[in-house]
């Protein structure tokens, strides 16, 4: 069997992988949230509150999309004419054009120049959330985040365009293996080093101060079954007034996170509630279960792009003999961004099965859907939400139920409808 014929039939064996475990792992249904609920959910939410989400996603919407079509743009310029090898050619130029220098710094300045061409959007967004009274940032500190961003990039970007540009360049014939190889290693490598290497950047976090709270947390913890060190408190308030909590990390490195301002907000049943959530992610292991399914994928992206480099056309397009060398990095970001755009309404479907089981389980756990209606409530209010989002959207990008499938959710469950 040829390399090519080997990475075809390895293709197909990882997308069968990555569907075996979604389907094994993965909700088939979501739990009933019956529309009457929800429209009667949406009728009980205050009249002013919903408008002013609806109002400030309104005014957000011109510059995500346009955001998201500029990108798309400059992708789909640099990657499918022969522009993105010349400003890789250029980038690696002081330095002899060196495929090293071409992988790092030619990479690097494909990835920058899709950050420096959006930026207006996202100062853009940063002055609507201001605006809206939801970010307690000055531009000093938002700015401070960009490039703080920017370094994480840069970082996390120049291990992946080294790793890859080194394995083509000493296995050009068998690259793909280890290159998908490399590429499943590194996604469960940074599912373990996130939270521990990667979110400290951006917030303090501490342990949860010891109290009635805290005590009462544990508990919740230790009734479900899952064995929680410490509830950890992050400084979101120095960014946002949105509450939020979340769970992040892998074996030893896995925590829940509550933002300081759900603790300053919201009442404790409430931060039981949301607390309820994030166990149910973590006892159905739903970061493992990303993990592996994030695994798979960046393994089958590899061979993906190998074969597609026999395309000769696509190749001739962008101006290049070889999809392995560096000046291929903008045809490859150009195949990636519009892969992402095609993956989004399925990985956003599966994220909303995720999200309505831990709903449940946290309706289970605490067996007190008022509270937790009244928690979505809360949320949804101080978080500015869509409650009730336009499909198209909904379909396309909503990573969690709507607000008012939640509460219809908890209506539903008051009543014993599982
Ligand atoms: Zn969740």
């Amino acid at each position: 069997m040829t390399p090519r014929l080997w990475a075809a039939v390895t293709l197909v064996a990882l997308v069968v992988a990555v569907a075996v475990v979604a389907a094994l792992r993965v909700p088939w249904s979501a739990p009933p949230s019956p529309r009457a609920d929800q429209l009667a959910a949406l009728q009980s939410l205050p009249a002013d509150a919903v408008a002013r989400g609806r109002a400030f996603h309104g005014a957000l919407r011109p510059g995500t999309y346009g955001s998201m079509a500029i990108g798309l743009l400059l992708a789909l310029v640099l990657g499918l004419t022969p522009a993105g090898a010349w400003l890789v050619e250029q980038a690696g130029r002081p330095f002899g054009g060196h495929w090293l220098a071409r992988a790092l710094l030619g990479g690097l300045a494909v990835v920058f120049a899709g950050e420096l061409i959006t930026l207006p959007f996202a100062a853009w967004r940063q002055s609507v959330l201001r605006d809206y009274g939801l970010s307690t940032q000055g531009w000093g500190g938002w700015a401070g985040d960009v490039l703080k961003g920017y370094a994480v990039g840069a970082v996390v970007g120049a291990i992946a365009l080294v790793g890859f540009f080194t394995i083509t360049h000493f296995a050009p014939r068998w690259w793909w293996v280890w290159g998908a190889a490399g590429a499943a290693a590194l996604t469960v490598l940074f599912s373990f080093v996130f939270p521990v290497l990667v979110e400290p950047v951006f917030n303090k976090f501490t342990p949860m101060e010891q109290g009635e709270l805290r005590t009462s947390l544990m508990a919740l913890a230790q009734r479900d079954g899952v064995p929680v060190r410490d509830v950890l408190v992050a400084d979101a308030s120095r960014r946002t007034n949105a509450l939020n909590a979340y769970v992040s990390g892998l074996g030893p490195t896995r925590r829940i996170v509550v933002y300081d301002t759900l603790l300053r907000d919201a009442p404790p049943a409430e931060v039981e509630a949301v607390v309820a959530h994030e166990l149910g992610h973590a006892k159905f292991k739903d970061v493992f279960t990303g993990t592996v399914v994030g695994a798979l994928g960046a393994a089958a992206a590899v061979c993906a792009v190998y074969l597609l480099g026999s395309w000769t056309g696509l190749l001739r397009r962008a101006g290049l003999d070889s999809i392995a060398d560096p000046r291929a990095i903008a045809l490859l970001m150009a195949v990636a961004t519009l892969a992402g755009l095609a993956a989004a309404p399925l990985q956003s479907v599966l994220s909303r099965r995720i999200e309505a089981r831990a709903d449940a389980h946290a309706l289970e756990v605490t067996d007190d859907p008022s509270t937790v209606e009244r928690m979505e409530e809360r949320l949804a209010t101080t978080n500015l939400a869509d409650v009730d989002p336009p499909r198209w959207e909904y379909v396309m990008f909503a990573s969690h139920p709507s607000v008012v499938e939640r509460m219809a959710a908890a209506r539903a469950f008051a009543r014993g409808e599982r």
